[in-house]
């Protein structure tokens, strides 16, 4: 079974964010003070997400990303990875982390069969990744690096590229494809850090290939798979590649085969919808797994063509309240 959105895009890719709580304070992502968390009872439980992978793999959904908040900092999170892969349909987990508190779970993840990880990483400089993450974790963040990739693990760096920051660490970290079979990854920035200030630090997906295309002119796309938000591009000599993810042009919604499940269960079918419908009220209110089914396939269908679409459906005040964190990005 595949299942199909209004514009015949097969959404079978949901992402979950597992908590909104984070040991980190990435300014795009939140203010230094935080966040107001939900309250622990607000946000699904491991047994109403392994019930919905459920029906979402009867449904056709074959992947899924866990992230947050920081997925490793919520209690047990290796109990739900172990779930998950008891569950027929979803057989590779994806996992997003910040890769401070998860070198003790590597064994576990490999023994998951949990062999690629996305990890953020916007510097190579200790100083300026203080002052993003308002945090002294750097040092902790590189090893997670060395070790995932002695042990193998297929990884994806993801670094969030904002002008006046950090734009002078987009070649030492498109460096590291160099050596490393690794794909990193660049990011707009995105209007979701909690309280979004207007005079933004937005550094287009355009300049970014500019920068790099300046200094590795064999820059070549690849070609991409089914549902690719980044745009992926190979250079001589390197082992690994580099991607770009116009998350603030949004040039991919015609691709989009996601749909997102919050901390607090609310279902988002665009990350620029505003939150669209509580799928933790609806299971809470006693219905059956057919009826989640319908519900799902009713909001894929309401799906916006895309993230313009859905940004001008929505209050904008709302969006930009919003922190990545709670979204689960
Ligand atoms: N804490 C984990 C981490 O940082 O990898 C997982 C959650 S984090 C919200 C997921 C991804 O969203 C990270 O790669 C982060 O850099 C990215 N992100 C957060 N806020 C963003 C924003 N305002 N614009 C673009 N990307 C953002
Ligand atoms: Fe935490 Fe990830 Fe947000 Fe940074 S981007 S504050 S690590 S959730």
């Amino acid at each position: 079974m595949q299942i199909k959105d209004s514009f015949d895009r097969t959404i079978d890719y949901v992402r979950i964010g597992v908590t909104d709580r984070c040991n980190l304070r990435c300014f795009y992502c939140m203010p230094k003070e935080g966040i107001p968390y939900e309250p622990k009872a607000d946000l699904l439980s491991y047994e109403e997400i392994i019930r919905l992978l459920d029906v979402l793999g009867n449904l056709g959904f074959r992947k899924v990303r866990f992230t947050g908040g920081e997925p490793f900092l919520r209690k047990n999170f290796i109990t739900l990875l172990e779930k998950t892969h008891q569950l027929a349909h979803f057989k590779n987990i994806h996992i997003t982390t910040n890769g401070t508190l998860m070198t003790q779970h590597i064994t576990k993840l490999m023994e998951l069969g949990i062999n690629s990880l996305n990890l953020s990483l916007d510097t190579l400089d200790a100083d300026r990744f203080k002052k993003i993450t308002r945090r002294d974790d750097f040092k902790k963040v590189i090893q997670t690096f060395h070790t995932l990739i002695d042990e193998g693990f297929k990884l994806k760096v993801n670094a969030v590229v904002m002008k006046g920051i950090n734009t002078q660490d987009i070649l030492p970290l498109v460096a590291l494809a160099k050596q490393h079979p690794v794909s990193i990854r660049f990011i707009e920035e995105m209007p979701f850090n909690g309280g979004y200030k207007e005079n933004s630090t937005i550094f287009k997906a355009t300049d970014i290939f500019k920068t790099i295309k300046k200094k590795h002119v064999s820059l070549s796309p690849k070609i991409g798979k089914h549902g690719d938000t980044s745009t992926n591009y190979s250079i001589d000599g390197f082992i690994g590649d580099v991607g770009i993810i116009p998350a603030f042009s949004r040039t991919f919604c015609d691709t989009c085969n996601r749909l997102r499940i919050t901390p607090k269960g609310d279902i988002k079918t665009c990350l620029y919808d505003g939150g669209t419908y509580s799928i933790r009220d609806y299971i809470r209110s006693g219905v059956t797994n057919e009826q989640i089914a319908s519900k799902f396939m009713e909001l894929i269908k309401l799906k916006p063509k895309d993230g313009f679409v859905a940004e001008k459906g929505t209050n904008k005040s709302l969006i930009r309240e919003e922190s990545m964190s709670s979204i689960g990005g």
